[in-house]
């Protein structure tokens, strides 16, 4: 998958909750975690109600309004990307690592991710990413995916973002 892939993809959201099962309806709030279950990622989204049941091991939430139910392809919702990308500081497991290359990497084509530095340790590439507007900059290493991985993370991007290869 490229990132050009990603841009024509849609972001994927559950229509009920997945605690209460309640239908998520255009406009309400809903709280996204994207959890890591026997090292595949796994995108859960919960009405507000059911706040409090995200699960403390999950490696990012963000919340967000059901956007209203528009017609053709769905954007890639960036913001909410983003939010994933910082709040996976200081993960340092293998699945986390991988994840949020490829998101800082779509980010950076995106421009909401700029490069101030780069440096190599043990080998891989570390590049120092800035979002839009901050100040605040963060190391993120080259996982250094082999094709095996990289399409485990595929399988795991289409089902959380739910790709869609309509172009738009
Ligand atoms: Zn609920």
């Amino acid at each position: 998958m490229t990132v050009e892939d990603w841009d024509r993809s849609g972001i994927r959201a559950a229509n009920v909750c997945v605690a209460c099962h309640a239908p998520l309806i255009a406009g309400a709030v809903t709280i996204s975690a994207i959890v890591i279950r026997d090292e595949r990622f796994l995108r859960e989204d919960r009405c507000a109600a059911c706040s409090s049941t995200v699960p403390v091991d999950s490696v990012s939430q963000w919340t967000s309004r059901r956007p209203a139910d528009a017609k053709g392809p769905r954007r890639l919702d960036f913001d909410s990307l983003l939010e994933l990308f910082v709040r996976m500081e200081g993960r340092s497991d293998d699945a986390s690592l991988r994840l949020r290359w490829i998101v800082g990497l779509l980010l950076m084509r995106r421009r909401l991710l700029s490069v101030t530095g780069r440096r190599v340790e043990d080998g891989r590439e570390i590049l120092v990413l800035k979002p839009r507007g901050e100040e605040k900059t963060y190391d993120v290493k080259d996982p250094g995916l082999d094709d095996d991985a990289a399409e485990s993370l595929r399988d795991d991007l289409s089902r959380i973002f739910d790709l869609d290869r309509r172009t738009v």
